[in-house]
């Protein structure tokens, strides 16, 4: 599952890395974590450290959908201007499908990170199922 691209990707444990390397994640939602990791690195030269990808226990949660539709991105790192802008730039680029965003920058409490989504209605072109998917 490595490509050259994920040269922008850092994992906080093991287990999160074996998680991204599994077939567990929307190809949506690896797709936007890439083009996240791209411009952060393009805003402070910094790779991106992924923090959380499979939960378990809330079926509202897109980290607990299968395949995973949520990631976590660190930006307590990041001035907060920072990474608003990084926020902003992804929230242009990748409109949601339905009425959410694609990112929302949990800037209060403890924990402070990026998060990532993709809408449940999101096809995946490796299932023969769903819309836009191979036929
Ligand atoms: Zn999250």
């Amino acid at each position: 599952m490595t490509s050259p691209a994920e040269a922008y990707l850092e994992f906080k444990t093991q287990q999160i890395r074996a998680e991204w390397e599994s077939g567990d994640i929307h190809p949506a939602l690896r797709v936007i974590v890439m083009f996240a990791a791209l411009l952060r690195y393009r805003l402070t030269g910094r790779k991106t450290t992924l923090t959380s990808l499979l939960r378990t226990g809330d079926p509202q949660s897109p980290h607990c959908a299968r395949p995973c539709r949520g990631a976590d991105l660190r930006s307590n790192d990041l001035a907060h201007l920072t990474a608003s802008e990084w926020a902003a730039q992804i929230k242009y680029a990748v409109p949601y499908l339905g009425d959410y965003s694609t990112v929302l920058l949990h800037d209060v409490g403890q924990g402070d990170h990026l998060h990532l989504q993709v809408s449940p209605t999101e096809a995946d072109p490796r299932k023969t199922d769903t819309p836009g998917g191979v036929k």
